[in-house]
C-alpha cells in the first residue's frame, strides 16, 4: 500500500464532514449546505455539458424550475406522491432537453447557448403567467418527501437526501467518464473530425449529455421544491443560470469534484455579497447579477481550469493502468487479397477558385500499399479528406468494397472499415496516450451511457484496454501509455495516431505523412510495421515525402501535381518517368 494521497484524505474528510454536519453545525450552515448540494447537482451536469462537452447552457435554472414546478403541480394541485413528482420532473426536463437539443444541436453546437438564453427567459415567463402554476405567487404547501411513512420534513433530514443524491450522481458521472462513451465525451472539445473518424456520432453525443445535464437539473429542482415547500418563478431566471455556470467553471470545468467545490465557493460568496451589497446600492439584486457576470467572464479568460486544476498542480495524481482483458476485441474478416478495395473516379474538390483535386482517379486492391506523392499543395490531404468523408466532393465518385461511399457521413465511412491519421495531428493532448488509442475502439465496442455509469461495462472495457495496449506495443509506445499524449514529441504523436487508427481494426489504413518528424531508426520501425500489416491483409494508402522510405515500401505510387494526377505506377516506373523527374522529383531520382 502506498501512503494516503492528499486527494484521498480530502475526500475522506469531506465525506466525514458531510455525514456529521447536522450534529455539529448550526441550522444556518445546514441550510447553506442544502443549497450547496442542490447547486452541485446542477453544476455536475454543467461539468459534463460545458466543462467537457464545450456546450454552454444559460437555461439550466429554467430546467431546475421545470423540475420544481412539475413536482409542485403534481403534489399540490393533483395531490399525488412526491415520488411521482420526481418521475414527472425527469420526464419533463428530459423531454424539454430532447426537444430543444434536437432542434438546436443539429444546426451546430454554437446555437445552443443562444437558444438556451431565449428559452430560459421564455420558461420563466411561462411560470409567471400560467394561472394553473400560481403566476407570480407560485405554488405553496408542497408536501415533504417521505419514504415508508418516514418524512424528510426537517432541514437536516432533507439535507441527507440532497447529499446522498449528489453522492450517487457524482459516482455515476465519474464512472461514466471512465467508460467508452465518457472517453468520447472527454474528447468532444478539440475538433469534430477526429471523433467522426473513429465512428462517433457527435450529434447523438451532444444530445445525450444535454439530456443528462437536464435530468440532473430536474432532480435538483425536485429536491428544491420539497425542501423549500414553495416555488415561485424568480429562482429560475437567467441570473441563477449564470450562478450554476459559475459553480461549474470555478470548481473545475472538467472535474466531478469541481462541482462541489464550485457550488461551495459560489454559494458562500453569494451569501457574503448579499450581506454587503445593500450597503452599496439600493438595487442590490441588479448589482449581484453584474458582479457574477464579471466573475464568470474573468474566470473564462484567466482560470478555465478552476480550483481543481490548481489543486492538481499542487498534488499531481499519478495515473494507473486500468485492468487489461485477456482476449482483446474480435477482429473483422479482411476481404480476399487482390480483390478491388478502393476505386476513386474523377474526384474533384474546389476551394473557391482553386481546384485542389482535379478529376483524380486511381484504384487500390486489397493487400496493397499505395503511396500518394507529390509536392506540397498538390492536393494529397484533400484527397484523403474526400475519401474519408471529412470533406464533401464537388464531383466524381469513391467506391469502397464495391459500394458507393461518395460524400457519405465520415462516421459511416469509418465504421465501414477506413481508419486514418491526420497530417496535422489530432490527439487530445491532456488525455493519456492509452485513452487516445482507446477512442479508436469506439465502434468495436457497445457499452452505452447507462452501463458506463453503472459499471456494467467492465469486462468489455478491459478487453478494449487489452486491444489498445496491443496496438501500442505494436508501434513501440506501450511504455508511454499513461503519459499525456501532448507530452510526446510530435513524431511519436503521429505514431499514437497510427495506433488509434489500428485500434479501429481497419480494412484500409490511410496515413497522412506518418514518418514526418521521425528519426531514421524510427522510420525503419514504421516501415517494418507497415509491411507486417500488409502481410496480415491490411491495405494501406499513405502520403509521404521521404522518397527513400516510400519507394522501398510501396507496391505502387500515384503522383499528384497541382491537384491533378500525373502518373500512377510501380516505384520503378515512377522513378523512371521523365514527367515526374521534371515536375516533381527533380534530381532526386
Ligand atoms: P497536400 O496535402 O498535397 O500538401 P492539400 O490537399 O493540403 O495539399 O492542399 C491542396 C491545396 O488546397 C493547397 O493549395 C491548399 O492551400 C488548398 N487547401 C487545402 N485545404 C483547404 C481549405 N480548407 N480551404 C481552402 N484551401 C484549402
Ligand atoms: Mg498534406
Amino acid at each position: 500500500m502506498t501512503a494516503l494521497k492528499p486527494h484521498l484524505i480530502a475526500t475522506i474528510l469531506g465525506v466525514v464532514w458531510v455525514a456529521v454536519a447536522p450534529y455539529v453545525a448550526s441550522a444556518f450552515t445546514i441550510t447553506l449546505m442544502n443549497y450547496i448540494g442542490i447547486g452541485a447537482i446542477v453544476a455536475l451536469g454543467l461539468v459534463l455539458l460545458t466543462g467537457l462537452g464545450g456546450l454552454t447552457s444559460f437555461g439550466q435554472a429554467a430546467l431546475v424550475g421545470i423540475g420544481a414546478y412539475s413536482t409542485a403541480w403534481l403534489t399540490v394541485k393533483v395531490g399525488l406522491s412526491p415520488w411521482l413528482g420526481l418521475v414527472l420532473a425527469l420526464i419533463m426536463t428530459g423531454g424539454v432537453a430532447l426537444l430543444v437539443g434536437f432542434i438546436t444541436l443539429r444546426v451546430g453546437g454554437h446555437y445552443l447557448p443562444l437558444s438556451t438564453i431565449a428559452w430560459g427567459i421564455a420558461i420563466y415567463f411561462l411560470f409567471a403567467n400560467i394561472p394553473g402554476l400560481g403566476q407570480h405567487d407560485g405554488i405553496a404547501g408542497i408536501p415533504p418527501i417521505s419514504i415508508a411513512g418516514w418524512s424528510f420534513a426537517s432541514n437536516s433530514a432533507v439535507y441527507y437526501l440532497i447529499w446522498i443524491a449528489l453522492g450517487f450522481s457524482m459516482v455515476g458521472i465519474s464512472h461514466l467518464l471512465d467508460s467508452r462513451e465518457g472517453r468520447a465525451v472527454r474528447s468532444l472539445r478539440g475538433g469534430e473530425t477526429m471523433l467522426a473518424s473513429v465512428g462517433v456520432d457527435l450529434f447523438r453525443m451532444r444530445l445525450i449529455i444535454f439530456v443528462i445535464a437536464a435530468l440532473l437539473a430536474g432532480i435538483a429542482g425536485w429536491l428544491y421544491a420539497h425542501m423549500n415547500r414553495f416555488v415561485s418563478p424568480s429562482p429560475f431566471e437567467v441570473r441563477p443560470s449564470i450562478e450554476y455556470l459559475l459553480m461549474a467553471m470555478s470548481g473545475g470545468a472538467g472535474s466531478v469534484y469541481g462541482s462541489v467545490i464550485g457550488a461551495t465557493l459560489v454559494t458562500l460568496l453569494k451569501d457574503k455579497i448579499q450581506n454587503v451589497l445593500p450597503y452599496l446600492s439600493k438595487n442590490a439584486g441588479q448589482l449581484e447579477i453584474i458582479v457574477f457576470s464579471v466573475l464568470l467572464i474573468v474566470l473564462l479568460q484567466y482560470a478555465r481550469g478552476g480550483v481543481v486544476s490548481i489543486l492538481k498542480r499542487i498534488w499531481p495524481v499519478a495515473a494507473t493502468l486500468p485492468r487489461i482483458g485477456s482476449v482483446g476485441l474480435s477482429k473483422r474478416q479482411q476481404p480476399q487479397r487482390g480483390q478491388p478495395l478502393l476505386e476513386v473516379n474523377e474526384l474533384t474538390k474546389r476551394f473557391g477558385g482553386l481546384v485542389a483535386v482535379n478529376k483524380v482517379s486511381f484504384k487500390l486492391a486489397t493487400g496493397e500499399i499505395l503511396a500518394l506523392i507529390g509536392p506540397n499543395g498538390a492536393g494529397k490531404s484533400t484527397m484523403f479528406n474526400l475519401i474519408t468523408g471529412a470533406l464533401k466532393s464537388d464531383g466524381g465518385t469513391a467506391t469502397f468494397l464495391g459500394a458507393d461511399i461518395t460524400n457519405h457521413a465520415q462516421r459511416k465511412i469509418a465504421i465501414g472499415g477506413i481508419g486514418r491519421t491526420f497530417q496535422h495531428v489530432k490527439l487530445r493532448p491532456n488525455m493519456s496516450v492509452l485513452d487516445n488509442v482507446l477512442i479508436g475502439t469506439y465502434a468495436r465496442t457497445r457499452a452505452g451511457f447507462v452501463s458506463g455509469a453503472l459499471r456494467l461495462d467492465r469486462q468489455e472495457d478491459a478487453e478494449a484496454v487489452a486491444e489498445a495496449m496491443r496496438q501500442l506495443e505494436r508501434v513501440g509506445l506501450a511504455d508511454k501509455a499513461l503519459e499525456p499524449a501532448g507530452s510526446l514529441p510530435l513524431g511519436s504523436q503521429r505514431i499514437v495516431e497510427v495506433a488509434r487508427a489500428l485500434a479501429t481494426d481497419p480494412i484500409l489504413l490511410m496515413l497522412d505523412e506518418p514518418a514526418a518528424g521521425l528519426r531514421r531508426q524510427e522510420k525503419d520501425q514504421l516501415g517494418q510495421l507497415l509491411r507486417n500489416l500488409r502481410s496480415e491483409g491490411v491495405t494501406i494508402l499513405l502520403v509521404e515525402h521521404d522518397m527513400d522510405f516510400v519507394m522501398g515500401l510501396v507496391d505502387r505510387a500515384v503522383v499528384m501535381v497541382f491537384g491533378s494526377k500525373l502518373i500512377d505506377g510501380t516505384p520503378a516506373e515512377v522513378r523512371g518517368s521523365p514527367q515526374v523527374q521534371e515536375a516533381y522529383l527533380g534530381g532526386v531520382a
